[in-house]
């Protein structure tokens, strides 16, 4: 364990050098460094480690160590402003207690210090080993830059699986990059992907996932699609991503108003229905077919106009966009939003349901342009956020370097150990 912790303060502390050397599988001793765990010295301390368990509270754990009563009471008003112990206690939770590694005169061992992780980065200290005291911290983060490929075979999950590579690469690009360019349930053999991407770790260690995708490639259907993550608001703190030529890949309006649903009728003026003897019935609504309960979405920010029953519609919601746009979602099992509410691109607005004429449960979503209904798949729809004349410029300066680099990735069949920029938060002393 105390291996460990050498070298992890090690490679805190010098950086580069010893990076290297820990991936040759030379792991140095650093001599005569103190090494810290929580901001406390592991040759001075024992720490005992557990979890929060059912019915455990501050003062049953401290107690359970030999901690009179008087003495927790103390302990827990002094530290209330940092942290109300007996409201914050979560089952399951790791907490250290520490021992004084000193042998006390005492022949029972006591605790100096109560530490509880709130999660992965952030914990509470309480020390009671002199005077009380109570404070908060977090564990270094860093962020190491990346790089991936892909080739697609069958799906995007199989090629990122195929290559160790996280599902969350696929989440960001499927989801929130390119959701509005390419379909990923239609991706074709030989589609392919280059990435360039941040993850996380705690510590230097504790690998924490992917914390971000920088830019992005995609070939989908001889199409050449690039995505650049830029800032256009450091303040609303609003991050988008654009393509090469500075176009926002977000659309203001999503594609469909349910996650996973299956287009089952199309706006179809010509329509002609059987049960009506087929006499053309024109459909100007989009039909999305799934089970009941399934969470409707608005397709784009908006004022709710109405929310209400009415005959073959069933319960529905209209929202109105803009001067140009508005869009109703029919047949709800139950509406979320009330007339008047603004609401926000992807809040659930209502639930799949088959109020009103409908044969099966399904949404049908009708888009409304100047007050008449259009086919929603045969618009040209606007960008969501445009950047500005100003920001243009910084922009394409911004992104020549990040472009070429994406252009100097090779195709790989395996990736290779690409550490160029790592990147740690300051603010933090305490290395563990
Ligand atoms: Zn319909």
């Amino acid at each position: 364990m105390a291996l460990a912790f050498v070298t992890v303060f090690f490679l805190a502390c010098n950086n580069d050098e010893s990076k290297k050397n820990t991936n040759k599988g030379v792991v140095e001793r650093v001599e005569q460094k103190q090494v810290l765990e929580f901001g406390f010295d592991v040759e001075e301390y024992e720490f005992k480690r557990d979890t929060v368990k059912k019915g455990d509270t501050f003062g049953i754990i401290l107690e359970r160590n030999n901690i009179g009563y008087p003495k927790i009471f103390q302990i827990a008003e002094k530290s209330k402003d940092t942290f109300d112990i007996a409201t914050k206690l979560q089952v399951g939770k790791p907490y250290t207690l520490l021992f004084s590694k000193e042998k006390a005169n005492d022949s029972v061992q006591k605790p100096t210090t109560f530490i509880y992780q709130q999660n992965l980065e952030d914990y509470v200290v309480i020390d009671f080993k002199d005077s009380i005291q109570a404070y908060k911290r977090t564990k270094p983060i860093t962020y190491v830059e990346k790089t991936a490929t892909g080739v697609i075979e069958n799906n995007i999950s199989e090629t990122l699986e195929k290559k160790g590579l996280s599902q969350k690469l696929a989440f960001k690009m499927a989801d929130d990059i390119y959701a509005w360019t390419i379909d990923f349930r239609r991706l074709q053999p030989g589609d392919r992907f280059k990435v360039i991407y941040t993850d996380k770790y705690i510590n230097d260690t504790i690998y924490a996932g992917v914390h971000d995708v920088k830019a992005a490639y995609f070939e989908h259907n001889g199409d050449s699609l690039y995505a650049f993550e830029f800032k256009t608001d450091s303040i609303k703190n609003i991050v988008d991503y654009f393509s090469e030529d500075a176009k926002n890949l977000r659309r203001a309006f999503l594609k469909m108003p349910v996650k996973f649903g299956r287009l089952s009728s199309r706006y179809n003026l010509k329509r002609r229905i059987a049960y009506y003897g087929y006499k053309v019935r024109p459909h100007k609504g989009t039909d999305f077919a799934a089970p009941v309960g399934t969470p409707i979405m608005a397709t784009a920010n908006g004022t709710v106009i109405e929310s209400t029953r009415r005959g073959g519609n069933g319960k529905y919601v209209k929202i109105r966009h803009n001067a140009t746009y508005s869009t109703q979602y029919l047949h709800m099992k139950a509406q979320n939003v009330k007339k008047g509410q603004y609401v926000k691109q992807g809040d659930v607005i209502g639930w799949v349901g088959m109020t009103g004429n409908t044969g099966g449960p399904h949404v049908c979503y009708r888009f409304w342009k100047n007050g008449k209904q259009v086919d929603p798949f045969r618009q040209k729809l606007p960008e969501a956020e445009p950047i500005s004349d100003s920001l243009k410029v910084k922009y394409l300066d911004y992104i020549k370097p990040i472009k070429k680099r994406l252009d100097d990735i090779f195709f790989l069949e395996t990736e290779p150990e690409s550490i160029e920029n790592t990147i740690t938060e300051g603010n933090n002393t305490d290395i563990q």
